[in-house]
């Protein structure tokens, strides 16, 4: 497809490399990695490379620590189950409000169907979590605690290891999904708190479906999948096997690339942000610009429709995004803009722009280009914007409120 893709939170394009890399496990060496002869240990040899790319990574100490699942979905779901099988007398969980949906969605269930008690930890208007009401929460009645390290939708980032050093003296198991974070920020598991964390595969250049849960060694854990002893008896089920040597790859290829994110790639947002903050009014950032992932910039243009800005993006052939992928399509502002109390006439006008390592200052350019005629279109057709240009807001309801 051509045009500027600037989704990156929402799924990358797998990279040429990864693909490369993939491809003769497709064809000629597809054998099982559990099978004793040549066709099998080949694959397995694969298997045990990857495995390393991703500790690696991580920063983890042993990669025997990294169970390959289905998503970062399917990783957040065990996570969870895991530490409440293997605590059953613990019946709370913490998390945040302002998690994905993999997260808030189970725990939602847990709490309506099963009985637990879920605390959902507030965040201010920045997104920032409140570690007063968390450290308040924790006890030994908990089981697990489950903070992302970085949210999709602003990119802020939390302080997990200090979160998960303040959970370690009551026992839980602490978990983070860290979907966003790998490979936008530098990760050393080996000698931090964290028992578990969850990846996914499509978020750093490799293929859909692919996802990484790591577990530390000694940490409580039951598996979900039960079936066959693959991924150690930790996973039932036969591997993925091309996609695991693909996320492998993508996992080498992010480490070398940590550094360009947080140096050219952030330069290019920040280059978007100052542009549209400088030609555009009544628009501001949301999240904590100062602890934000460097791909990410999600920006509140007030008075008009989110929705209304994407189509219109979308005629000059530039992809975003409006709150997370998965809620878009919902004329509701999502979780995240609420959590923040980000006021409704800017909360549905809020833009997720999400770059990659593919972004180029061209593609920036163009959106700069465009974007202030896009937004003075729609404020001259917004009902809102006319009576604010007019001084008369006052009592006035817009039809989005
Ligand atoms: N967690 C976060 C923070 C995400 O952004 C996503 C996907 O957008 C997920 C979990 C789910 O990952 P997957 O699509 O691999 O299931």
């Amino acid at each position: 497809m051509q045009g500027i893709y600037l989704d990156n939170n929402a799924t990358t394009r797998v990279d040429p490399v990864v693909l490369d890399t993939m491809l003769p496990y497709f064809s000629d060496l597809y054998g099982n990695p559990s099978s004793i002869h040549s066709f099998g240990f080949e694959v397995g040899k694969a298997m045990v490379n990857a495995r390393r790319q991703v500790q690696s990574l991580l920063g983890a100490e042993y990669d025997s620590e990294i169970i390959f699942t289905s998503c970062g979905s399917e990783s957040d779901n065990t996570a969870i189950r895991s530490a409440l099988e293997a605590m059953p007398d613990r019946r709370e969980i913490i998390t945040s409000c302002v998690e994905h949906p993999a997260i808030l969605e189970l725990c939602d269930y847990l709490e309506s169907q099963q009985g637990y008690t879920v605390h959902r930890l507030n965040v201010d208007e920045k997104g920032r979590i409140d570690l007063d009401q968390y450290q308040q929460l924790l006890s030994d009645r908990v089981a697990i605690v489950s903070i992302m390290w970085a949210n999709n939708e602003t990119g802020t980032i939390f302080p997990i290891e200090q979160m998960a050093s303040m959970a370690k003296p009551f026992g839980c198991v602490f978990h983070t999904d860290a979907v966003q974070a790998v490979g936008k920020v530098p990760i050393k598991l080996a000698g931090s708190d964290i028992d578990m964390l969850s990846m996914s595969g499509h978020k750093i250049h490799a293929p859909k479906g692919i996802g990484v849960l790591y577990v530390r060694r000694g940490a409580r854990y039951r598996p979900w999948l039960r079936g066959g002893h693959q991924e150690r008896g930790r996973r039932a089920g036969t591997e993925n096997t091309t996609s695991i040597i693909g996320l492998g790859k993508a996992a080498e290829l992010a480490e070398l690339h940590v550094d360009t994110m947080n140096t050219k790639i952030k330069a290019l947002r920040d280059k978007l942000q100052a542009g549209i903050l400088d030609q555009i009014s009544h628009c501001f950032v949301t999240g904590d610009p100062e602890h934000r992932t460097a791909n990410t910039l999600n920006i509140a243009f007030e008075y008009i429709e989110g929705e209304a800005i994407l189509l219109m993006l979308n005629q000059f052939g530039i992809a975003a995004s409006s709150g997370s992928a998965c809620t878009s399509g919902s004329l509701e502002p999502s979780h995240v803009m609420r959590a923040m109390k980000i006021p409704q006439t800017a909360a549905h006008g809020s833009i997720r722009f999400s770059l990659s390592r593919y972004t180029r200052e061209k593609d920036i350019d163009k959106v700069l280009e465009v974007i202030p005629g896009i937004i003075e279109r729609l404020r001259s057709i917004s009902p809102y914007w006319q009576q604010l240009q007019k001084g008369h807001v006052e009592g006035f309801t817009p039809a989005f409120g």
